[in-house]
């Protein structure tokens, strides 16, 4: 039998009563608050809900003097959770499944005045999502401790990783191959240290419906699904017809094979690791065209349609206003005062 200080067994208290009542919340929320997209998706309120609880968890602080692990108590909440969402109907089975699938989010940075606030939105987003492991690639020589400091906060699994973008293409005039360096080196990264799971290049600035990461966790080889305020279509998304795949509407085919955007595709680790040589090219407008051109043997007909056959849309390519740098601060002037540490954040 395990012994907890009192403190302990009142933060476990608090954090089951708050689970319970994040499921009740969900639920509340899926039988009336989404009533159209929520219809066709009652079957996966489940993974929701232990999203929910998992960050109930995520506040509990569990210091190394006892034996419980919030694996354990996240294990407690679950089956509450199961309960719960069982006991209301919903065909949900009580008992685990198996293992989750991890997703990896790909994610390419660099410094710029947005950087912190579209990290922080996406990052809040990725607060709901289970199972992911973050990789943030940053397009720098070296590691940026106050970036490591910001990932660190959400308290998400990541890992901060760096890649500048070569030279030759950085001091180009023209477009440049943006992030590309990036997302290779997170490719190797998963080459060299995941096993199974789905990866998704996920944009710092686009904007992410939580349910979107459920939706592409089953990915076989390779997934795809509508973008959102994406070239002067406004939307970039396989064309469906009779559950089938007949083509792409994009504003910009430009013989492009797979005339997809970033954020509308993901891939299984397995499918990526069959294929040593898959890389995404420096070559701006073809970047994504390029790397699921690089994961041959794949042809269109392979895709996995995923959104409801590509009928809802889930991610957004919102992007962020450009922002000049800020002024310099008379660090005279404000010596002492709180505006010298603001300016240490924004650039
Ligand atoms: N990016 C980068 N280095 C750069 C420019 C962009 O690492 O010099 C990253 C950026 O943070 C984003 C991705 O690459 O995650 C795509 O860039 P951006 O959003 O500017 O491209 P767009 O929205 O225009 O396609
Ligand atoms: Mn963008």
């Amino acid at each position: 039998m395990v012994t907890l200080s009192v403190s302990l067994q009142m933060r476990i208290l608090w954090t089951l009563v708050m689970g319970t009542l994040f499921v009740l919340l969900v639920q509340y929320q899926t039988s009336s608050v989404w009533p159209q997209q929520q219809a066709q998706m009652n079957s996966r309120v489940d993974p929701f809900a232990e999203d929910l609880v998992a960050i109930a968890l995520s506040k509990v602080e569990i210091g190394d003097d006892t034996t419980v692990s919030k694996e354990m108590l996240l294990g407690i909440t679950r089956q509450i959770a199961r309960y719960v969402v069982y006991s209301s109907g919903c065909s949900v089975s009580p008992i685990s499944g198996p293992p989750p699938i991890t997703l990896y989010i790909i994610t390419p940075t660099y410094r710029r005045p947005e950087q912190v606030a579209d990290l922080t939105r996406m990052a809040q987003t990725l607060m709901l999502v289970r199972d992911i492991h973050w990789l943030v690639i940053e397009d720098a020589k070296s590691k940026s401790p106050q970036l490591n400091a910001l990932l660190q906060s959400f308290g998400i699994k990541f890992t901060h990783l760096i890649a500048p973008m070569p030279s030759r293409y950085k001091n180009t005039r023209g477009a440049k191959p943006k992030g590309v360096a990036n997302r290779n080196r997170a490719l190797n990264w998963i080459r060299e240290n995941a096993n199974e799971g789905v990866a998704y290049f996920a944009d710092d600035d686009n904007t992410y419906d939580v349910r979107l990461f459920n939706e592409i966790r089953d990915t076989q080889r390779v997934s795809m699904w509508p973008v959102g305020l994406c070239t002067k279509t406004g939307l970039s998304t396989p064309i469906v017809r009779n559950g089938s795949l007949i083509g792409f509407y994009d504003g910009w085919i430009a013989n492009r094979k797979f005339p997809v955007d970033m954020a509308g595709f993901a891939f299984s680790v397995n499918f990526l690791k069959k294929r040593p040589h898959a890389k995404m090219p420096y070559k701006p407008g073809y970047e994504e065209d390029g790397f699921l051109r690089s994961l041959s043997p794949f042809e269109p007909r392979e895709i996995e349609l995923k959104a409801d056959n590509c009928t809802k849309i889930l991610v957004w390519h919102t992007q962020t206003k450009k922002n000049e740098p800020s002024l310099k601060v008379n660090v005279e002037k404000y010596n002492n005062t709180n505006i010298l540490e603001l300016k240490k954040i924004i650039v």
